[in-house]
């Protein structure tokens, strides 16, 4: 186990709060956390990171164990011409001594970052003139560049069109199996995880399931936890899940 969550309580002041959180992320878990938009999915994976501290319960992380985050919606200041290589070695900062600067070393480790994402031929781009896709490659490769088992992603292909997610997602899929990273990430659609994650966390009216994709994405158990009739059909072995009734 990387990281075990004991009966955690989440919760801000005396608002917001989500409790009963109670699962562990083995080593080469790819999990999804999915649910509405307040449901409190960046607050979980915060909490995972140790960057809030539960109100109840325990998280447990492998000791010494290295987390690349990619945080949500990015606003890195587009005012300097910061270039996606720049960008990538910010990754480095965390492993570099205090007042140490980046090594020909760190540098290379930094384009090798930018090359597994599909970026090497843009290192020296402005990132403010990268599409949003090539910004969330970035973005990835800043992640990749302290060399982490885990990578931690919220909500990584918002605003992406369809074939923008699909490249995303199989980017993620590609580190996942060839480079043996536990990825966890977040996302408000169901359908956009379901063709790739082993285990899925679902939020749903302040309460959480977590298990394998199967079950969680079973049509009673989807219908009871939405409330409201479910489907999920099979397309060459992606899942697509349907809300609603019967239309025409
Ligand atoms: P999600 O990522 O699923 O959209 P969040 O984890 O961002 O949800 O937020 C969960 C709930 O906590 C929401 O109701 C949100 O308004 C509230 N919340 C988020 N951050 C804070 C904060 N810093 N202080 C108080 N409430 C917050
Ligand atoms: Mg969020």
């Amino acid at each position: 186990m990387i990281i075990r969550l004991e009966n955690v309580e989440l919760a801000y002041g005396r608002g917001w709060t989500l409790s009963g959180i109670d699962f562990s992320v083995p080593e080469g878990d790819f999990l999804a956390i999915v649910g509405p938009n307040g449901s409190g999915k960046s607050t979980l994976l915060k909490a995972i990171l140790g960057i809030i501290k539960p109100r109840h319960g325990e998280i447990k992380r492998t000791p010494g164990i290295r987390f690349g985050y990619v945080p949500q919606s990015q606003h890195i200041d587009e005012i300097y011409p910061l270039t996606a290589l720049d960008i990538t070695l910010m990754g480095r900062y965390s492993l570099l001594g205090p007042l140490s600067r980046p090594s020909r070393k760190d540098r290379k480790m930094a384009l090798e970052c930018l090359s597994d994402v599909g970026m090497g031929h843009l290192a020296d781009r402005p990132y403010r003139n990268l599409s949003g896709g090539q910004k969330q490659r970035t973005l990835i490769a800043r992640a990749l560049a302290c060399e982490p088992r885990v990578m931690i992603l919220d909500e990584p292909t918002n605003d992406m069109d369809i074939a923008g997610e699909a490249a995303i997602m199989d980017l993620l899929h590609h580190l996942h199996k060839e480079h043996g990273i536990t990825v966890i990430m977040v996302s408000h659609l169901l359908n956009v995880v379901s063709g790739y994650a082993k285990n899925i966390a679902l939020i749903i009216d302040g309460k959480i399931t977590v298990g394998a994709v199967d079950d969680i994405l079973s049509p009673a158990n989807l219908t009871t936890a939405y409330g409201t009739e479910v489907r999920v059909a099979d397309m060459e072995g992606h899942r697509i899940v349907i809300a609603g009734g019967k239309r025409c």
